[in-house]
């Protein structure tokens, strides 16, 4: 189950938004609703069959409504995912295909083996990029600029075309499986290569640390 893999500090607004599972609160009153109506209804007397998912089905939709009007809350974090979500918000809600990676909700949420986030979070002190020493490694630089996924970010715009903003990658998964299947190989592909690097950079730094003092580097 992805959610028990994702990454632990995602929030809850970019952790429950990839996977259209809706935040307990809001099924919880839907279903409270719900049960009052039919309480209501069977004490007036109205017993038809089906009223139960008759009323489950427009909770539903009211769920998906709130939801979809909460994420539009400029004091929410995770805004990037909120947006890209939002703009194609039938598509993504409706598709029949597509399931969630841990490294593809990394790519989406922005929340995982990015220099800027670990540096965030206080893993480590820089958040330059360690492929390519040119910026500061977001999750921006890593789809779209770093010189060192450039096939990988290739292969993906075989698929999606140029532009590459989270939006865009949205629109190509959630309007084709062919779309889903190229976004999800460049987050594996390339945060599986994060991820290693990641590794070996804190072993290296677990060695030095021996009889070096760490520099500290206050550039989050
Ligand atoms: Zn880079």
């Amino acid at each position: 189950m992805w959610v028990a893999a994702a990454y632990r500090t995602a929030s809850f607004v970019a952790a429950f938004l990839p996977t259209r599972a809706p935040p307990l609160g809001l099924v919880a009153d839907a279903r409270a609703r719900a049960f009052n109506r039919m309480r209501e209804l069977q004490h007036a007397g109205d017993t038809a069959s089906g009223l139960g998912r008759e009323l489950a089905a427009a909770e539903g939709l009211r769920v998906r409504e709130q939801w979809k009007a909460n994420t539009e809350r400029s004091d929410l974090p995770s805004e990037r995912i909120r947006c890209a979500i939002r703009a194609n918000w039938e598509e993504w809600f409706n598709r029949s295909h597509g399931g969630m990676s841990f490294r593809l909700t990394q790519v989406m949420t922005g929340h995982g083996y990015f220099g800027s986030f670990q540096c965030r979070i206080g893993k480590i002190a820089n958040p330059t990029c360690e492929h390519c020493g040119r910026a500061a490694d977001t999750v921006e630089h890593t789809v779209e600029v770093c010189p060192a996924w450039h096939k990988e970010r290739e292969i993906l715009r075989a698929t999606v075309g140029e532009d590459l903003t989270l939006t865009s990658l949205v629109r190509a998964m959630a309007r084709s499986r062919e779309g889903w299947a190229a976004v999800t190989r460049f987050a594996d592909q390339v945060m599986t290569r994060k991820e290693r690097a990641e590794r070996e950079s804190a072993n290296n730094a677990k060695r030095e640390r021996g009889g070096m003092s760490t520099e500290t580097f206050d550039g989050c």
